[in-house]
């Protein structure tokens, strides 16, 4: 008698260790698995980032490189999304740049998941989704990750106590996965340093006239509504940030320090001929202030604790009821981007960029971001 029922509960435990197997392991595998990215008409060919350093081929730091070219010839613009994978209205506004966008002169370069690897986990203990979902034109789901700030600690493990980046500035040990501390990159170094250092290897070699890395920040952090220019791209920059505000879209313009090494709008202008510019938007479910942290948080980017944070005069952006959702983050980041196309002609070369079907700030608020996404193809 005794005996049977220990079998019984022996039997029971193993159904429920293999539950929990099977569950964990489907996310698991889950979020090793990219999310669908749907290239529209404007896309003319996908290419790898390993393309640009073959060491990366095979790696989880190789990545999609979309290319637009126009009919007419022209200037080349490169935009980067999820350098940090936390900050989802980069990506979006980099998805929707791939899935819509038309270039009628020049030529558009895209890479939609900068540190690829961040997108395959989250960061430990901050409790946040590992997915957020926006319903497609054709009203099928899409499905996007919110990852880490980081790379995977599978692909670069441990972290030393201080990490010296490649241009030789001391920064805190967790810093060496963070891909916008690792310019000019490394051909033999880390798994971070390799990404980046392939990213400044795709920008000389398409000798890109002006590159765009595009970031959210925490409403409590003072470089918001911000765009960040290299010296080589201030003039760009700043009839860039006059032209949003004819358009009631406020943006400020920040010089990208002299010896702030590493990041993206320094070492991109220092090590290659483009003209580099950093663009942030408000995201609070990156920010430590934040309540309750879901894939609703991320949507609507309302918060309780934010709004009782602006009244006591702690934020660097307006913050009330309306919060900043998605739309409103992805749309600051596509009609920054069109102001920023439309006046490259008067700058460097005075060669033009003319893009086509990137929806506006106006248009994205009234519709939302999942509008401007194509139908979801069929997938096991
Ligand atoms: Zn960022």
């Amino acid at each position: 008698m005794q005996h049977g029922r220990h079998k019984w509960s022996a039997l029971i435990l193993t159904a429920l260790a293999a539950a929990v197997v099977l569950t964990t392991g489907a996310q698991f595998r889950q979020m090793h698995r990219d999310e669908v990215i749907v290239p529209g008409p404007g896309v003319t060919q996908t290419r790898m980032l390993s393309d640009y350093f073959p060491a990366l081929a095979g790696t989880t730091g190789d990545t999609e490189v979309y290319i637009l070219d126009g009919e007419e010839p022209g200037a080349t613009a490169f935009v980067l999304g999820g350098t940090h994978p936390n900050e989802p209205s980069g990506l979006m506004a980099a998805v929707i740049l791939v899935e819509r966008a038309q270039v009628k002169a020049g030529r558009l370069i895209v890479v939609p998941r900068g540190n690829r690897s961040g997108f395959t986990h989250n960061d430990p203990q901050e409790g946040s989704p590992q997915y957020f979902r926006l319903t497609a034109s054709d009203g099928s789901a899409r499905t996007f990750r919110f990852g880490s700030r980081a790379t995977n600690p599978l692909d670069q493990w441990p972290d030393p106590d201080t990490y010296i980046n490649p241009s030789g500035q001391k920064l805190s040990g967790s810093e060496n996965r963070n891909l916008n501390r690792a310019y000019p990159g490394r051909p033999d170094g880390t798994h971070t340093e390799r990404v980046a250092y392939a990213i400044m290897e795709l920008i000389r070699e398409e000798n890109a006239d002006v590159s765009v890395d595009l970031h959210e920040a925490s409403p409590e952090y003072p470089v918001i509504h911000a765009i960040v220019a290299h010296e080589g791209a201030e003039d760009l920059a700043a009839m860039t940030v006059m032209d949003l505000d004819m358009e009631d879209i406020r943006m400020r313009l920040e010089k990208s320090p002299p010896t702030f090494y590493g990041l993206s709008h320094r070492e991109w202008g220092d090590y290659s001929d483009t003209m580099a510019v950093l663009m942030e938007t408000a995201n609070p479910s990156q920010g430590r202030l934040r309540g309750r942290t879901d894939e609703a948080l991320v949507l609507t980017g309302q918060d309780a604790l934010y709004v009782r944070a602006a009244e006591l005069g702690r934020l660097y952006v307006p913050y009330d009821d309306e919060g900043h959702p998605l739309e409103e983050r992805v749309g600051r980041h596509l009609s920054s981007l069109a102001a920023l196309f439309r006046n490259m002609e008067f700058v460097g070369d005075g060669e033009p960029f003319v893009i086509e079907e990137v929806p506006s700030f106006d248009e994205v608020m009234a519709n939302g971001v999942g509008y401007y996404l194509n139908p979801a193809p069929a997938r096991d």
